[in-house]
């Protein structure tokens, strides 16, 4: 929609029907639909957003919208100004804590207030939306236990995404990451790094630090497999569980 089209009566219109009489739009200097105006909430004063944030998109005051999180994450319509401050703060392991406790055998997460436990994404990880951000919920529990967030990725040692007990995390480099993946669900063979060409030839491959080198091409599976597990011992760089299923 071409922004010029639409004149402040117009604007004034829409944000009518989705803000009801929430803000109060008497200071406005409209120029267009991506030219921020002076908004008021009538509870936390003046704010600043484009009319195309505001009608479009449905923003609102963004104090309000903290407040709206902040009651839905607790489980409470009313809500004490230290909770919220709390709520409110930069993250941190003192504000995780205040809001979940976490159980290290259990790998359980739960929210101190509602009892609830996260909920998994589309990825299978379970997640948390705090202040409109959304959180894994093992890097949450990563900073709750040492005091820092992870420094690069946290690897699931038994390839279960949602298994957060403490001895099933590690701060790992993307590349020692690598170095511990369930087996690929296109995988043919069995063997993670095995592939099987026109039956029968079967090419391990070994991949060290994005390097891929090929081990060489074998008329059966033992063979390749052999080769392949022991290239990566002597390597010394594989976590035990790389190509092993993920438990469920
Ligand atoms: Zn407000």
């Amino acid at each position: 929609m071409c922004p010029k089209a639409v004149t402040k009566d117009l604007f004034l219109q829409r944000t009518k029907k989705i803000h009801g009489n929430t803000y109060d739009y008497s200071k406005i200097h409209y120029v267009n639909m991506r030219n921020k105006i002076d908004i008021v909430c009538k509870v936390h004063g003046v704010f600043q957003q484009t009319p195309e944030h505001h009608t479009y998109r449905k923003q609102g005051c963004p104090q309000c919208g903290t407040l709206k999180a902040a009651k839905k994450l607790l489980g409470t319509k009313h809500i004490s100004p230290a909770l919220l401050k709390i709520y409110a703060m930069p993250d941190s392991a003192i504000k995780f804590k205040a809001l979940f406790s976490y159980d290290k055998l259990t790998g359980i997460l739960l929210n101190k207030r509602t009892n609830k436990t996260a909920t998994a994404n589309n990825k299978g990880y379970l997640v948390i939306h705090i202040n409109r951000k959304i959180y894994r919920v093992h890097r949450i529990i990563w900073e709750m236990v040492t005091g820092s967030a992870p420094k690069n990725v946290i690897d699931h040692i038994n390839h279960n995404k949602q298994d957060n007990r403490w001895k099933n995390l590690r701060d790992v480099t993307q590349e020692e990451n690598s170095r511990n993946r369930s087996i690929p669900s296109n995988n043919k063979t069995g063997v993670i790094g095995v592939t099987v060409n026109y039956i029968p030839q079967y090419t391990a491959t070994i991949t060290i630090e994005g390097q891929s080198k090929e081990l060489g091409r074998f008329s059966s599976l033992t063979e390749a497999t052999e080769v392949i597990t022991n290239a990566r011992k002597q390597s010394g760089k594989f976590h035990q569980n790389h190509g092993i299923k993920a438990k469920t």
